[in-house]
């Protein structure tokens, strides 16, 4: 039986890569929610009004999001109108708004109601912040993710500057600490690990010692 499966988290913690590998072992879904916020924030940067609540609200009905499977790299590209936007959304100024963007009550109803979709066929595994609270709070398995902060901000500058990027130490730090202090302290759905969520923390494990781990975890 295909189930939803639900994974939330601070910044940078191995969410994605997790998931991916999950979404794959199981022939499941992966969706990444983060890059559904990413986009939304990328559009409202374009149009220059990324920091006027009403604008981006105003300007939601034409900001459409859709993912894309990408033969090259085997996974989904996140494509905004149209035109994919999986490189840019990932830039240190996205990262910088993204979380005061993703604080708007109107654009969390507009993308939870798009990820409920989503998941209406069950076989899903779908990273972000709000999963196993907001979006499917009946999910069958819910995991909430930690790592050290130190280690977090290491893995995102390894992958950052492997992209070209180029971006210090203390900014990367700076941007994983503001962003999980804004998710926590947010007035609509804050960053809460559900009362029902295993924990992990895969600070010091490797990806096949987390497959080995929610293999555990899907037996029960
Ligand atoms: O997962 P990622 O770090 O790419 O998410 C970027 C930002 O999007 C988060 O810092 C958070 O502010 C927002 N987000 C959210 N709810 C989600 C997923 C992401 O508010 N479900």
């Amino acid at each position: 039986k295909k189930i939803i499966i639900a994974i939330d988290g601070y910044s940078s913690g191995g969410k994605s890569t997790f998931a991916k590998a999950v979404a794959a072992k199981l022939g499941y879904i992966f969706i990444d929610t983060g890059a559904m916020y990413r986009a939304v924030t990328l559009y409202a940067m374009r149009q220059g009004i990324a920091d006027d609540p009403a604008a981006i609200t105003a300007a939601l009905p034409g900001i459409r999001i859709d993912f894309r499977f990408n033969p090259q790299t085997g996974r989904s590209d996140v494509y905004l109108n149209g035109e994919n936007v999986e490189t840019e959304i990932r830039r240190i100024d996205v990262s910088n708004r993204v979380s005061s963007v993703s604080s708007i009550p109107e654009v969390r109803a507009k993308l939870v109601a798009m990820q409920q979709e989503m998941g209406r066929a069950k076989g899903v595994v779908m990273d972000g912040r709000d999963i196993g609270t907001v979006v499917f709070p009946d999910a069958e398995l819910k995991i909430f993710m930690t790592a050290d902060p130190r280690v977090r901000a290491e893995r995102r500058y390894k992958e950052l500057t492997a992209k070209g990027e180029t971006v210090s130490m203390e900014e990367i730090e700076r941007n994983i600490r503001e962003r999980d202090r804004q998710d926590e302290t947010r007035e609509v759905s804050p960053l809460r690990r559900a009362a029902d969520a295993v924990l992990l923390d895969n600070s010091r494990m490797t990806v096949e010692q987390q497959m080995e781990w929610i293999d555990e975890q899907l037996e029960r």
